[in-house]
């Protein structure tokens, strides 16, 4: 009650068929502390900002006073390659709010409780995780990459259980929905074909409006959602990010990022890059990024043959053709941003030639990948080491050639590569010091310069050395935790 005055929040989840989610509040914390808060997110989505950071705005972040019709959501998904039921065992949808854009967000809280689907886990997140998402989530869309956002962080002065006992803390996340692969897994395994249909054209309704005029709905459904994925993951690998855990679950409808738990930022360029602890055999290493998204979307096309075509051949032949668009698709965005970033304006086929060949040196002088760009783009010859070697200058003597060509003026040029070669991304070693001094010091100004840092990451006026700094060698890999 009072809080719909400020926050005016849509319930249109709760009206598909009721094995979809469960009516769920949020369980209450004791001590809700507000100390992380998104004021530009706030802003853009028309939020009042002023409520969400008042006592009673603090006790709605926090999920202790929360609509009757907040849910967990049902869901499905392939897990390292193995079918399961999942469902949010941790996060409560508050409800769906129309932002200003007249865009409609969900609003949800990770880490609000136990749920029907939370099997063993404790419905809890720790305080380190909840920040380490909020840096990444935001970096990304600074990155200009599609991803989910986080609104804010709460402390709740409860302990959470881990190895030792750890800060509790809630995330507000915000997604265009959480409608997920899985979301269809779970309705084509254990629902019946109405049910599907009615997620489907919800679904469309919430993302793809003007394809229920299509002839074939969820044809387009399919094609579209394909294409966006394929838009996203050659995002990913423009900027060298590692997601760590592509199970069909974490891939969202809406070709956004989602699920910030073991990703990172590749330093040096190696296709093998892996972070995350648990993925032992490299299944979702970054080179992998784009056959898993494909393997994925093959999930999601599966199914959709009850409803593509009343002739089941039929329906298969079309998830086939498809499916069959990825490959390009990716091919063409991810070659397009490639040539972006070494400032080729127009469309050469030897530049395919020029791309693999600076990415082969890369490679064998395990260059970093994000200061690499950085410096072709800035043009400072000196700035990595490895670009004194000979067969890196026999290249740069072809790609100026190439640019030379180019009847645009350099500064055109140079704007291009700027805006598609982000000076700073949240490197691993500065996104581990900015949460150790909030988890362990509960100082927040490391975090918030670092947020100030990677929210700008193509403004080359505010180059900043600090943020470009490599780690110090070690021997040991950076490792993530789920
Ligand atoms: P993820 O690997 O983050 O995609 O999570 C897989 C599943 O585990 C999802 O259904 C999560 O909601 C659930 N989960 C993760 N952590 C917890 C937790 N602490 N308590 C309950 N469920 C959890
Ligand atoms: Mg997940
Ligand atoms: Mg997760």
């Amino acid at each position: 009650v009072g809080i719909d005055q400020y926050v005016n929040l849509k319930h249109t989840y709760i009206k598909l068929p009721k094995s979809l989610f469960s009516v769920q509040a949020p369980s209450k914390v004791p001590e809700p502390r507000l100390v992380l808060f998104n004021r530009h997110l706030a802003d853009s989505l028309g939020l009042d900002k002023a409520f969400l950071q008042s006592q009673e705005g603090i006790q709605f972040l926090a999920g202790n006073k929360a609509p009757r019709e907040a849910i967990a959501q049902a869901y499905a998904g392939h897990q390292f390659g193995y079918f399961t039921m999942l469902g949010d065992g941790r996060a409560i949808l508050l409800g769906e709010y129309q932002a200003k854009d007249k865009e409609v967000y969900d609003i949800q809280l990770k880490g609000a409780g136990r749920t029907p689907y939370s099997r063993g886990g404790d419905g809890k997140a720790a305080l380190g995780p909840m920040l380490r998402e909020y840096i990444i989530s935001e970096g990304m869309h600074a990155l200009g990459i599609p991803t989910t956002r986080s609104l804010a962080v709460i402390t709740t002065g409860e302990k959470v259980i881990r190895e030792e006992a750890l800060e509790g803390a809630r995330l507000t996340r915000i997604a265009k929905s959480h409608i997920r692969v899985g979301t269809f897994q779970y309705v084509a395994r254990w629902g019946t074909v109405k049910e599907l249909k009615a997620l489907a054209d919800y679904t469309l309704t919430r993302h793809f409006k003007e394809g229920m005029n299509e002839e074939n709905p969820y044809f387009y459904l399919l094609k579209r959602v394909i294409e966006r994925q394929a838009i996203l993951i050659a995002k990913w690998q423009l900027v060298g990010f590692v997601h760590g855990v592509m199970n069909t679950d974490n891939m969202a409808i809406s070709g956004e990022t989602i699920d910030y738990g073991p990703c990172a930022f590749m330093d040096s360029y190696d296709l093998k890059t892996v972070f995350s602890s648990i993925d032992e055999y490299g299944r979702y290493a970054y080179e992998n990024q784009p056959p898993i998204a494909a393997w994925n979307l093959a999930r999601f096309a599966e199914t959709l043959v009850p409803i593509l075509h009343a002739d089941r051949e039929e329906a298969i032949r079309l998830a086939e053709i498809a499916l069959s668009d990825f490959r390009q698709l990716y091919s063409k965005n991810w070659y397009e941003g490639m040539r972006a970033k070494l400032g080729l304006v127009h469309k050469k086929e030897e530049d395919k030639n020029l791309i693999q060949e600076l990415l082969k040196l890369m490679e064998k002088y395990k260059a970093d990948y994000t200061n690499t760009f950085l410096n072709l783009t800035i043009n400072n010859r000196e700035g990595m080491d490895w670009f004194k070697n000979e067969d890196f200058k026999k290249w740069y003597t072809m790609w100026q050639k190439r640019l030379d060509e180019q009847r645009e003026c350099k500064e055109v040029i140079k704007r291009l590569m700027e805006a598609n070669n982000p000076m700073v991304i949240p490197r691993n070693h500065r996104v581990e010091e900015a949460l150790e001094a909030a988890a362990e010091q509960k100082d927040y100004s490391v975090i918030k310069a670092l947020l100030e840092a990677i929210t700008a990451p193509y403004d080359y006026t505010k180059y900043n050395a600090y943020y470009t700094t490599l780690p110090e060698k070690t021997e040991n890999k950076y490792k993530t935790y789920c």
